[in-house]
């Protein structure tokens, strides 16, 4: 038995989120009656003349930059010719060569387990124009829907060899593109909706070997699980396929999520000669340094930077971090609540507990809920400055939830704020040990675990606003005096 290694290259389309199409003013936009976002332009008939989007092309170049990639100064359009239903004119407009792409030579880090991270190389980010829908009818037959057609759409590509070697790493690296898109706003990161496509090309080599095997393109993958499952599948059907004396075969496979397996879709035999040239109608572009340098400087702060600075600068968890940056309104409402005085730990601690399980809940962002760091930052301080009880807040929360109301008013109004006083504490104490004298003689003949229950019986008696703590205590002086 040999021992195998497997490559993984990652070839991500994700659809731009601009106002209009890449070559007309036709709105983007997902669904939709068929063929109601179309025009001459994006239906390809004779006559008519593209004029590129400027949202696009800068959409492209902030990514290139985030992708820490060399950007062409000077880059051309290309036609990218096949005869497809789904191509109204014919050729797709795409992006050439090595160099010519907006952005080439880049990478992304991906963060490791063990608090590094592993660096994957990107050999290109272009841009270019998605096609058409085939779709099937529901009278029987088929039809092509063009409201896609002409979309903005960039290509991103891991350089060959691959740095990927397995199904956790395809699914990380995945991940961390879709944030780093979401950030940087160019697209909407809706796998499920298809904005975001990912077509993961496999191949294994006994280790050890410098040539590569062949490799075999994925595609239908419409979320990080299935990406994962369909890497990690790939990988042991090619592994068993030579382990068996056969050879793989370069083919396209689909992957079928309720079979858990790939497919066979096509087999590729030559490469297929798509006949590049130049697209006469496409202005080449060309950018100014200066221009280049205001972009870079205009990018936000990146996931994998942001993940890192909560855990050095704030002590977050690694899990904690991950889960407030994943979702960058997550990630703006711990910002904002620490920046009108909020404690990280405790905004922390609310963002993912509680508020989280609301909020997933309901399925809404935290910007769509009722709270805002007002509210959390209001209610985290009456918890430090002792007024309510960790318990009394977990209620207000659930109130301010669906209410919006602030938590100190609805302490005001309702007298649940905790009792601190001394005294007013040792009373209820003195209550509960004259009314559990067997309890008591049970303490005192040394069995102290019995205090808990006592101490129980002090928040059941102050409807749980005795501060816990002081009850703890009080209790303790009480049960020591003969
Ligand atoms: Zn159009």
């Amino acid at each position: 038995m040999s021992n195998f290694v497997a490559s993984v290259g990652m070839e991500v389309h994700a659809e731009l989120n601009t106002q209009s199409k890449m070559f007309c003013r036709c709105p983007v936009a997902f669904g939709g009656e068929p063929n109601t976002r179309v025009c001459p332009i994006c239906l390809g008939l004779p006559g008519t003349l593209p004029v590129p989007n400027q949202k696009a092309i800068e959409f492209v170049l902030r990514t290139a930059l985030a992708l820490n990639c060399t950007i062409a100064m000077h880059s051309i359009f290309h036609r990218k010719n096949y005869f497809y239903p789904d191509l109204p004119k014919g050729y797709q407009v795409s992006q050439y060569g090595e160099t010519n792409p907006l952005g080439y030579d880049g990478y992304l880090e991906i963060p490791q387990k063990n608090g590094s991270t592993k660096r994957v190389k990107i050999r290109r980010v272009h841009l270019e124009e998605d096609t058409g829908k085939l779709m099937h009818l529901p009278s029987g037959g088929s039809g092509v829907d063009y409201n896609r057609a002409g979309v903005p759409l960039m290509e991103i590509v891991t350089e060959f060899p691959p740095d990927i070697t397995n199904p956790d790493e395809a699914k990380d690296y995945l991940q961390q593109l879709r944030q780093t898109l979401l950030y940087l706003g160019v697209c909407d990161g809706k796998m499920e909706e298809g904005s975001l496509r990912c077509e993961p090309n496999i191949s294994v080599r006994i280790e050890g070997s410098d040539s590569y095997g062949t490799k075999t393109e994925l595609k239908n993958l419409n979320s990080f699980r299935s990406v994962q499952l369909g890497v990690q599948f790939e990988v042991r059907r090619q592994i068993a396929t030579v382990e068996q004396g056969g050879k793989v075969a370069q083919e396209t496979r689909g992957w079928s999520e309720e079979k858990s397996a790939s497919y066979l879709m096509r087999i590729k035999e030559a490469e297929n000669d798509y006949r590049y040239f130049p697209d006469p109608d496409l202005l080449p572009m060309a950018f100014e340094q200066s221009d280049i340098d205001n972009l870079k400087a205009q990018l936000p702060e990146l996931p994998l930077a942001k993940f890192q600075r909560y855990q050095a600068d704030f002590g977050l968890s690694a899990q904690h971090a991950e889960v407030i940056c994943d979702d960058l309104d997550k990630a703006d409402f711990f910002e904002s609540a620490l920046a009108i005085g909020g404690d990280s730990q405790a905004v922390n601690n609310w963002l993912t507990g509680d508020f989280a399980k609301l909020l997933n809940d309901r399925g809404l962002s935290p910007r769509a809920s009722k709270i805002t760091p007002e509210h959390l930052v209001d209610l985290t301080k009456l918890i430090g400055a002792g007024t309510i009880s960790g318990k009394t807040a977990k209620d207000v929360f659930a109130k301010t939830f669906e209410t919006g109301t602030m938590p100190s008013e609805i302490i005001k109004e309702s007298g649940a704020t905790q009792i601190s006083d001394e005294g007013a504490i040792r009373q209820v104490v003195l209550g509960v040990i004259e009314s559990n004298p067997d309890v008591v003689a049970k303490y005192r003949s040394g069995q102290s675990n019995v205090k808990g229950f006592l101490v129980g019986q002090v928040m059941k008696g102050s409807g749980g606003r005795a501060n816990p703590e002081m009850a703890q205590r009080i209790v303790g002086e009480e049960l020591e005096k003969q």
